[in-house]
């Protein structure tokens, strides 16, 4: 960030027409805020007087009143695997976020957090143990993409990567902030990357798919499903209580078609607890029906996790018992990478204490069990 200062204008996080309607530019024209996105998103200047297609005037006016808040991460660990690496970011109010580079057979996927904390209380998921934390603004969301497409231009890695919200928090929970950064990640100026190449995952709120099929935007979705049944879904997924798995089918559905986007359907395999014969042949039966891709997780335990993970093996059989009646739809397994630094999105940051709400007694291993966001981590 260039300075301190609560007064200034934050500029990382607007869009090019955001920017030249700010105060400090009025009177200029609109192609201002085109260069000055370019320069934030494209060049990566962190200072105004960079911004050498601008009269000294202008630099310095905008110095005076405004700032490019971009933010870096205090600290990051990679796996031993070499697989991913994890970087955590401390906002401005001292929350925590964490966002992971995964490294997997030459492609690179960056997976970046949407919330501080998280509300739906999954009972996998260690971001759970936060609880309830705040919205990203769209700048904390593009400063981790920022931080991690610089990262691997350093260190020789796949210009074309891939980009999920699969870490901390909900995305569609925090809609305008999401929605806000896609805009720009998806824009020039802007990231200028292609919208099959980012996936937003949800634990399904109807409203937000539904409201985000009619943006113009292409990004792909993913429905972090987990469960066959009503019964166990609720159990594991608070929120399925509110939008019942089938009706959240239904948003999918449309999404689909409007797009023309395949929506991947995630499950995170638990030991005895979904990953039962009858589990696999429903699975199949509604990734058939839906025409949605499978993603099967292998689960990333942590210290306080409840559950236990499959072993390997037994996802293999879990998913050729699922092909026959799948029909045409991809199945694909995702072993879990960085176990050793504990890299699903919400470990980092409880692990560090620095906003973790732990339930007391008996409640902290329920509500701290589990891996991932509910999700990421691998391939
Ligand atoms: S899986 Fe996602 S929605 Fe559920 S508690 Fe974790 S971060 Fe929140």
């Amino acid at each position: 960030m260039t300075r301190e200062t609560d007064a200034a204008a934050d500029c990382y996080g607007l869009s090019p027409r955001q920017i030249a309607t700010l105060p400090v530019l009025e009177g200029e024209s609109a192609y201002r805020g085109r260069q000055i996105a370019r320069w934030i998103y494209e060049a990566g200047a962190r200072r105004f007087e960079e911004m050498t297609d601008l009269s000294k005037e202008i630099r310095a006016r905008l110095e005076s009143a405004c700032v490019i808040g971009r933010l870096d991460p205090e600290s990051e660990e990679t796996a031993a695997d070499d697989g991913a690496t994890k970087y955590l970011f401390r906002l401005r109010d001292g929350r925590t976020v964490e966002a992971v580079w995964i490294r997997d057979e030459g492609r690179d996927t960056l997976c970046v957090s949407s919330q501080a904390g998280c509300a739906y209380g999954c009972t996998f998921c260690a971001t759970a143990a936060m609880r309830a934390g705040r919205d990203l603004t769209p700048g904390e969301i593009l400063s981790q993409v920022a931080f991690l497409r610089d990262a691997i231009a350093r260190r020789g890695g796949s210009e074309a990567h891939n980009l999920v919200f699969m870490g901390m928090g909900e995305p569609l929970a925090n809609y305008d902030g999401v929605v806000g950064a896609l805009r720009i990640l998806v824009s020039r100026p802007g990231f200028g990357l292609a919208h099959r190449r980012i996936t937003v995952s949800t634990v399904g709120l109807e409203p937000g798919i539904r409201r985000l099929t009619r943006e113009p935007l292409g990004v792909r979705l993913a429905f972090s499903l987990n469960a066959t049944t009503d019964t166990v879904r609720s159990e594991l997924m608070p929120i399925n209580r509110k939008y019942p798995f089938r009706r959240v089918f239904e948003a999918l559905r449309e999404y689909q078609e409007r797009k023309r986007a395949p929506v991947t359907l995630e499950y995170v395999l638990l030991r005895g607890i979904n990953d039962r014969v009858e589990d696999a042949e429903r699975l199949a039966r509604f990734a058939r029906s839906l025409q949605c891709k499978v993603n099967l997780i292998a689960y990333n335990p942590h210290a306080f996790a409840r559950y236990e993970p499959v072993p390997d093996p037994e996802i293999e059989a879990f998913r050729r018992r699922m092909l026959p009646i799948a029909g045409r739809v991809t199945i694909t397994v995702r072993w879990s990478k960085g176990r050793d630094i504990a890299a699903a999105c919400g470990q980092l940051a409880t692990r560090t204490g620095a906003d973790e709400k732990r339930p007391a007694g008996g409640e902290r291993d329920r509500r701290a069990a589990g891996a991932s966001g509910g999700r990421p981590v691998s391939r």
